[in-house]
């Protein structure tokens, strides 16, 4: 017997009419080199739905692919939704890729416009003639000084906005449509592409908008620092509106000072972005007054010497999620549970250390590698973490090879180690590409920095194998001093030595001056294991 109720299709222009009727004169800010600019949903979806008219008038197909060049703004939150509402596919580009990188994901879309900020003009139209499916380049002044190629494959966003007329949308009737595409940063082979549809995006945004994930509400003031080209912005591009909640864009002010002033002046209540991102704003941000609820971090572990830094000095905790551009991102959300209201301090910030519970959609296993054999929720046995859902990736888009993402069985390969406690907490010990195997046993770089990073000394630190001749490979501690202060070797190991088994000592420190980033602020071991490949063996 089938129930009786609505089949009302998950669609983005479900969201974008939600908030039209209800939410529009809550503001959106974008910040930018004049100040901020202030705006209103309502201005919002009057300028979405023309962009859909520009999307026409330009002749994208049907279900073409619409590449963004672009900072965090209300114009992208723009292309987030008329894109997707007009049936074609939001792709979004990650403004620090290498060229070549850059060309391959363009190429491999088969995107057809590219919308780009001024201010990374350069970036982009040095490489056109590498694209050719890229007819049109539409250029968005926020406010950069770069020149303007005079080339008719060029527009002006908001000279075709003003001339387009409005569209109304409700073409999309299949949930399963795509909707947006956010290729993976291959940090091994080529990227890939990860194709969300309408139905995964609505369902992602109603878990981040939950209690548990984000919990983000009418009287919230949303910012999300994590850049909307880096996996769909965590969904708050379409959690936030679908809350009503104010938007705060920083669009190419990104620097820290920046960042901290913006949160303050706005009221920003709900922020989100990687550690290294927290770790730079902490002392602008540091007994100051402000409104903040919720900092939401993910992306790589949350150091719990950084969320203990926050919780002390800024007045709350770090919020740690886990995911992948393949989970849409957001899977699992470290919300404490109530067993642990009486716990101690101590406690609680090594339970905020781990990756936290699925959220309600998620389901999470681990399994011995290359099998489907799976481990006990013991919080010991640790095994490849595989995740299934409606917003976890099925396949890739044109995969370099078929089935490589999920098991015979329909479970994602996270490629993560982890273990699960007896309710499923995750806790991540490393990526399987960056464990350290050493004698044949593993050990986890992830605990080992974290051990390291609660040194009152360290700013960073980032542990990488080193070959060995003995062993196969060695843990090397390559850590960065805060200004000011002075570490040696020796003081590092015996902070380490009471925390972790002695045969996981580092064999040696080195002491850099940064620790290596990648196109989206994370700690880049690759970097650093060919810079040491040839570190002599202790
Ligand atoms: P990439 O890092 O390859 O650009 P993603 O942004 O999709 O691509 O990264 C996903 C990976 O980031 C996960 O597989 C995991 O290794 C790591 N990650 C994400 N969140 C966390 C977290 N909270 N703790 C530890 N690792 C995390």
């Amino acid at each position: 017997m089938l129930g009786l109720m609505q089949d009302v299709p998950l669609t983005l222009d479900t969201i974008f009419r939600h908030v039209e009727q209800h939410h529009g004169d809550v503001p959106i800010v974008t910040n930018g080199p004049g100040g901020p600019v202030r705006s209103t949903y309502a201005e919002w979806a009057d300028r979405t739905r023309r962009l859909g008219g520009v999307l026409d008038t330009l002749g994208v197909s049907a279900d073409g692919r619409v590449g963004t060049f672009a900072w965090n703004s209300q114009r992208h939150l723009e292309l987030y939704f008329a894109v997707p509402c007009t049936g074609r596919v939001l792709h979004t580009l990650n403004i620090r890729l290498f060229p070549e990188q850059l060309t391959y994901i363009v190429n491999h879309g088969e995107d057809e416009v590219v919308f780009v900020d001024r201010t990374v003009l350069p970036l982009l139209w040095p490489l056109i003639d590498t694209m050719p499916t890229v007819h049109t380049v539409v250029v968005m002044d926020d406010g950069g000084t770069n020149e303007v190629p005079d080339d008719p494959r060029v527009r002006d966003y908001e000279t075709l906005l003003a001339a387009a007329v409005p569209v109304p949308f409700g073409v999309v009737r299949d949930e399963n449509t795509a909707a947006s595409m956010c290729y993976t940063s291959g940090t091994t082979g080529n990227p890939k592409g990860v194709l969300y549809s309408h139905r995964s995006t609505v369902l992602h945004a109603m878990a981040v908008v939950a209690p548990n994930g984000f919990g983000i509400g009418v009287d919230d003031v949303a910012m999300p620092v994590v850049p909307m080209f880096h996996a769909n912005a965590w969904g708050l591009a379409q959690a936030a509106p679908m809350a009503g909640a104010a938007m705060v864009f920083p669009g190419a002010m990104m620097q820290p000072q920046a960042l901290a002033d913006l949160i303050v002046a706005e009221g920003v209540t709900f922020t989100a972005g990687v550690p290294t991102i927290w770790q730079g704003m902490l002392p602008h941000l540091a007994g100051r007054e402000h409104r903040l609820r919720k900092i939401g971090c993910g992306g790589s572990a949350v150091p719990a010497a950084l969320s203990e830094a926050y919780r002390e000095q800024v007045g709350l905790p770090i919020y740690q999620a886990w995911g992948m551009t393949e989970t849409h991102p957001v899977a699992s959300g470290g919300t404490l549970a109530r067993r642990f209201d009486d716990a101690d301090e101590a406690t609680k910030a090594a339970r905020r250390a781990r990756q936290g519970v699925p959220l309600f959609g998620v389901q999470a296993r681990i399994v011995t590698a290359g099998t489907t054999e799976e481990l006990p929720w013991d919080d010991v046995a640790t095994g490849e973490l595989q995740v299934r859902g409606p917003w976890c990736a099925a396949e890739y888009h044109r995969p370099d090879s078929p089935g490589e993402l999920t098991t015979e069985d329909g479970w994602m390969k996270t490629g993560d180690i982890a273990a699960l406690d007896a309710f499923g907490t995750i806790r991540i010990a490393d990526r399987t590409k960056d464990l350290i195997k050493s004698g044949g046993e593993w050990i986890s770089s992830v605990d080992l920095e974290n051990a390291i990073m609660s040194h009152p000394a360290v700013a960073e630190a980032a542990v990488v194998a080193v070959p060995h001749p003995t062993w196969g490979e060695r843990p090397l501690a390559c850590v960065v001093v805060k200004p000011g202060e002075t570490l040696t070797e020796a003081q590092v190991l015996d902070h380490l030595r009471p925390l972790v088994a002695s045969w996981w000592l580092p064999d040696a420190v080195e002491f850099i001056d940064e620790v290596p980033k990648t196109s989206v602020g994370k700690f880049s071991k690759k970097d650093l294991r060919s810079r040491f490949a040839e570190y002599p063996a202790k």
